[in-house]
């Protein structure tokens, strides 16, 4: 024990030493310009005041499922809750996980093992790297959002293929080219999914980018989560039958793992339920982003990332300076967080800023003045 104990000490050290350790913390009284909470349902009374009133309409429904999906965790309740997303999202059917991690790596690491490669953008997520790695197929990135880059990768294969895209990328906030993307794969034969973690919610009135493109036809998969702009917890793959059953039997994060709380399962209907008579045509958080694009234009020597979706980047380079810059706006009120690298590439090291549904303009400029003194401050 005491040998392995001290590799996990010295490997921790490194990590400080390399100012790359990672801690927990929690964060109170800041104004939020961090989370995924981007439409405000995670902190919405309404909401709760539903999942309350759900809770006693649902009384015969236990607190958790009690198993597996495919032992005794499956409910009606699950398949109403599955009809209710699909149709929402315009999708043959929906297949329930337990979150949007257990969902890629469910889906990567089986339908991979169906196919000779998967082809990826080379900004996707982490949870599909750690899917991809548990498939057989042979893995191939291309350059981010670049459709001839793709092409070309596409043009060397023989074989059934995958490709794997975001919509809306977590980290910087830009969104892939959908159409031209589909239009490759459908020259090669090759199958899309696409995760649209940080697009549903915001995007195609909160059906997508892949609906609001109208390409539900088009694309082989969609990966939709819970935990973003809808507040709650879990995931749902959207898909043809077909599919939804060769997930049921091989998805191995699905088959071995005890399904969601019945409770976990309300809130998802819930917000569903909200989402379907949401009024878009009043929603304040494009205002914001087109305010937040303006100032930064404004703010000379500033480099922006993102710009298109509530997710914004402002690149400071080097880990010690982004971490000083995240400090000095922290002080003064602001929940922005550094991304430091290896999380992103050397040189682009960034604070990630989030716009929300509740924020104010007032808070938006107040954290543009707070970023620029850091700036100076920091040198
Ligand atoms: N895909 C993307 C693009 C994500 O950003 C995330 C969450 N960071 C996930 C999947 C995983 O989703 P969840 O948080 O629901 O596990």
């Amino acid at each position: 024990m005491g040998q392995l104990d001290g590799l996990v000490a010295a490997k921790l050290a490194q990590r400080k030493e390399q100012g790359t350790f990672r801690s927990l913390k929690t964060v109170e009284g800041q104004i939020d310009f961090t989370s995924n909470d981007y439409l405000g349902f995670a902190r919405s009374v309404e909401l709760k005041k539903r999942i309350s009133e759900a809770e006693n309409e649902f009384s015969e429904a236990g607190v958790g499922s009690t198993g597996s999906r495919l032992l005794t965790g499956n409910s009606k309740l699950a398949e109403q809750v599955e009809k209710q997303i699909a149709s929402f999202h315009g999708s043959e059917t929906a297949l329930l996980f337990n979150s949007g991690y257990d969902a890629n790596v469910g889906l990567y690491s089986s339908l991979g093992r169906m196919a000779n490669y998967i082809v990826y953008d080379e900004l996707i997520h982490a949870s599909v790297h750690d899917g991809m790695r548990l498939s057989r197929a042979e893995l191939k990135p291309f350059k981010h959002n670049d459709v001839e880059s793709l092409r070309a990768v596409l043009s060397e294969l023989d074989g059934a293929v995958i490709v794997a895209v975001e919509s809306v990328y977590s980290m910087d906030g830009d969104l892939a080219p959908l159409p031209e993307l589909v239009a490759v794969c459908k020259e090669f034969d090759a199958a899309i999914i696409v995760d649209e973690a940080h697009a549903v919610g915001l995007f195609g009135k909160g059906r997508g980018r892949v609906s609001e493109l109208g390409l539900e036809d088009e694309v082989y998969a969609r990966l939709v989560t819970f935990s973003k702009a809808l507040g709650c917890h879990g995931a749902a793959v959207l898909c043809k039958d077909n599919l939804r059953q060769f997930l049921i039997n091989h998805a191995r994060s699905l088959i071995f793992s005890t399904f969601t709380s019945n409770h976990s399962l309300l809130a998802v209907k819930c917000v569903y339920d909200m989402l379907s008579v949401h009024d878009y045509s009043k929603l304040n958080i494009s205002h914001l982003i087109g305010l937040f694009n303006q100032s930064m234009k404004d703010a000379s020597g500033v480099q922006q990332i993102g710009g298109e979706s509530p997710i914004l980047g402002v690149v400071i380079p080097g880990n010690e300076k982004v971490r000083a810059v995240a400090e000095v706006m922290q002080n003064d009120g602001f929940d922005v967080r550094p991304i430091v690298s290896p999380t992103v590439p050397k040189g682009t090291e960034r604070i990630r800023i989030c716009l929300h549904e509740f924020n104010t303009e007032d808070e938006v400029k107040g954290l543009i003045a707070s970023l620029e003194k850091a700036i100076k401050n920091v040198g």
